[in-house]
C-alpha cells in the first residue's frame, strides 16, 4: 500500500507535499470518498523531533568544524552552516512520507 493512499477508499489520492504539509494537528479531505485523514500524533511528533535534534547536532557539528578550519565568520562557513541546516532534512522528509501512516481523522 502507498504511503498516501486514503485508509477508507483505498485509492492514492493524496500528493507527496499534501502530506508533507499535513502536520500532527491537521487534517486532509479525500477528494475521492470526503474521508478526513490525519498523520498518527506520536509518530509525526517523533519524526519532527528527530529533524530538530538532527538539525541542531549537524549545525553544532558545522560551527565546530567552521572553528578548526579557521571559516567562521567567512562566507565559507556559512556555506558548511547551510549545507548542515538543509542536508539533514532529506532523509527525514524521506523518513515522515514512508513511516507516517494516513489514518482516518479521529475528530471530523
Ligand atoms: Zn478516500
Amino acid at each position: 500500500m502507498s504511503p498516501l493512499t486514503c485508509p477508507q477508499c483505498q485509492r492514492a489520492t493524496f500528493s507527496f507535499w499534501q502530506k508533507q504539509q499535513l502536520g500532527p494537528s491537521g487534517t486532509l479531505q479525500c477528494p475521492a470518498c470526503g474521508a478526513r485523514v490525519e498523520v498518527p500524533t506520536g509518530r509525526a511528533m517523533a519524526c519532527i523531533l528527530g529533524f530538530v535534534l538532527i538539525d541542531a547536532l549537524a549545525v553544532i557539528a558545522a560551527s565546530l568544524i567552521n572553528q578548526r578550519l579557521g571559516y567562521a565568520g567567512q562566507w565559507q562557513g556559512s556555506l558548511i552552516t547551510a549545507a548542515a541546516l538543509l542536508l539533514p532534512g532529506i532523509p527525514l522528509i524521506w523518513a515522515y512520507y514512508r513511516f507516517v501512516p494516513l489514518q482516518l481523522a479521529s475528530t471530523p
